[in-house]
């Protein structure tokens, strides 16, 4: 074997602990008291899971406070911070912020992310460069899809569509969308469905951000996934609005996406930041209940989505934490809940990018974290650190455990 992690303690399986051998970069193994020869790591009865899987992080436009005014902290001067800042971005810029973004993830075990990606012409495909050149150089330690979309709006930009195209065209795997900032919402979302015929690609758009749940895109989002033959293969972020839904409400919605094979992201960060804003006192937290969506089938997963930016001037990357935020803002306190928050930055996150090789499962890419705990729920409630991570077997980062120094 290239490599025997030992005493591994594994998701859903508390009772015993197991030996994971590695070999060609592939999880050959797994079994308790493997007889085998290698090098040894010893997990010593820690939490082995798959690595952790960012759906939705922005990584073109992380990383600027440094060159944002930060007077208020308000939507309003975020909006012309960044507005302001990004005519100035570089395919340099891009990666060279990017890349400090990619870095905290692998100090945090993510190995799969999908990232969202700014085209209009404005930027052009300058972001779209940066980001390419990162997809390339990080492979070693994450597999980064790209997902374009128009945030400045598709129909009433001229330009933009043919941008998103030429990306798709040069290797861009999934096409997203923000029809809310579009003249024509369900134009933009129509489009989007055309787009990702053409190229047989996965859909993941930004929906109904708000507060008002009278008028919900994703009713049409899920119409087209139907007509269009996609189901299993379209996602939704943010959909904050859902926050604002009764319960019955809530489950007759979630019924319907997944009848339709519609899955949901949430940003918990990004969402409560932003969210709650109406009024000046007695905030409500705009942030959609996930456990609650995954009760009733629907498939979902908890990422980051923007890191140190005016947007969300927060972030280190730990996908964890966003678990534990969302448990701790969502009012999750069942065991199982917990465990569902793990998966959702894990398996569930896996499922709805489609990863077809991700799971520790033997003949699977041995992309692996070690935790310091012995359960899914203890690492979401405990904010428990990753202690090593492999990317194909190879290990991408160490951390040394805390130590504390008694007298005498
Ligand atoms: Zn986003």
């Amino acid at each position: 074997m290239d490599l025997i992690l030992r005493n591994a303690r594994l998701a859903g399986d508390p009772a015993g602990l197991v030996d994971i051998g590695i070999e060609a970069g592939r999880i050959a193994v797994i079994e308790p008291d493997l007889s085998a020869e290698g090098e040894t790591l010893d997990a010593a009865g820690r939490l082995v899971s798959p690595g952790f899987v960012e759906t939705h992080l922005h990584l073109d436009k992380s990383c600027i406070m440094d060159r944002c005014r930060q007077a208020r902290g308000d939507i309003k001067e975020a909006i012309a911070e960044v507005a302001r800042v990004k005519a100035g971005f570089t395919a340099e810029d891009v990666y060279e912020r990017g890349r400090r973004t990619i870095e905290k993830c692998m100090l945090q075990g993510t190995t799969h992310m999908r990232t969202q990606l700014e085209v209009d012409p404005g930027i052009g495909l300058r972001g779209f460069e940066g980001v390419r050149k990162l997809v390339e150089d990080f492979a070693f330690a994450i597999d980064i899809e790209i997902c374009v979309f128009p945030q400045e709006g598709l129909l009433n930009n001229p330009g933009t569509d043919e941008l998103m195209v030429e990306a798709m065209r040069s290797g861009a795997k999934v096409v997203g969308a923000a029809p809310y900032t579009d003249s024509d919402p369900h134009g933009q979302i129509e489009r989007v469905f055309e787009i990702a015929r053409e190229f047989d690609a996965d859909i993941d758009m930004h929906l109904d951000f708000g507060a008002d749940p009278s008028d919900l895109d994703l009713l049409k989002v899920c119409e087209l996934a139907e007509r269009y033959g996609r189901g299993g293969r379209v996602a939704i972020g943010h959909v904050t609005k859902l926050a604002y839904v009764p319960p019955e409400r809530l489950e007759a919605i979630a019924r319907r996406m997944r009848d339709a094979g519609v899955a949901l992201t949430v940003l918990p960060s990004t969402d409560l930041f932003l969210m709650g804003r109406e009024h000046d006192h007695g905030h409500s937290r705009g942030v959609t209940r996930a456990h609650e969506m995954v009760r009733h089938g629907v498939n979902c997963s908890l990422s980051t989505n923007n890191v140190l930016n005016p947007f969300t001037p927060f972030g280190d990357c730990s996908l964890i934490r966003m678990a534990n935020l969302n448990a701790n803002i969502c009012h999750v306190g069942a065991a199982s809940d917990l465990a569902e928050c793990f998966s959702m930055v894990t398996t569930r996150a896996a499922k709805l990018m489609n990863l077809s090789d991700y799971g520790l499962e033997v003949g699977r890419s041995a992309d692996l974290v070690v935790i310091d705990a012995e359960s899914p729920q203890a690492a979401v409630a405990e904010l428990s650190p990753v202690l090593c991570a492999f990317k194909r077997g190879r290990r991408t980062m160490t951390r040394v455990p805390a130590e504390l120094h008694y007298p005498g």
